[in-house]
């Protein structure tokens, strides 16, 4: 951005630049509109951004994204509470719910493990899945993890990791038609809604 723009819209413009699919020049064009629209819808987005951390918290049952905690969907009553379908990233949850074929309980693992280190094994929410499971409520964990090489590897850490905690826990994973390298969140609601429904028993 040119030296002799004014601070202030250097600074959003630097700002809104660290955006997912936005870059320096589409930032500029971005904080262009903003400075053409009345003053009072600019207040109102500044508002929602300053008050979204606020606003916004982790579902201490399955880790979403939610207004109140427990989360719309942990605290619906009508659905299932014997089966939990285990999501890598809330994104991929909200896909699943969308499509309104599963009514089961969630949980977001918060990531997958890389194949090669294990490192990033801590940052995971396994502790929070083995609290869940027993509370012995969770009969079937249906792994919808995708169909990557990190899935994969994820999917047999979490088969043996239950294994001898949980011997009467039946674990599924989605229907391995899937296509490979598919990332849950951007799978069509009719692929989900068949690989959901004729998931395999993990063994
Ligand atoms: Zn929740």
């Amino acid at each position: 951005m040119h030296s002799r723009a004014p601070a202030p819209l250097r600074a959003l413009v630097e700002q809104l630049a660290h955006l997912p699919g936005m870059g320096p020049k589409s930032a500029l064009r971005a904080a262009m509109a903003l400075l053409k629209w009345p003053e009072s819808e600019t207040r109102r987005l500044g508002a929602s951004i300053h008050g979204l951390r606020d606003a916004l918290r982790l579902c201490s049952r399955c880790g979403g994204l939610t207004a109140a905690d427990p989360c719309e969907i942990c605290a619906d009553a009508a659905r299932a509470r014997d089966i939990l379908c285990l999501v890598a990233e809330w994104d991929s949850m909200l896909a699943l719910d969308e499509g309104g074929f599963y009514h089961g309980q969630y949980m977001i693992l918060g990531g997958l493990l890389d194949p090669l280190a294990r490192k990033n094994l801590e940052t995971l929410e396994v502790d929070r899945l083995l609290r869940r499971l027993a509370e012995g409520e969770v009969q079937e964990l249906v792994l919808a993890l995708g169909a990557t090489l990190e899935a994969d590897n994820t999917a047999s850490f979490i088969r043996r990791l239950v294994d001898g905690r949980f011997p009467r826990l039946k674990v599924s994973r989605l229907a391995q038609g899937i296509p490979l390298g598919a990332e849950v969140k951007y799978m069509d609601r009719e692929t989900l809604r068949q690989s959901l429904r004729y998931r395999q028993e993990f063994v």
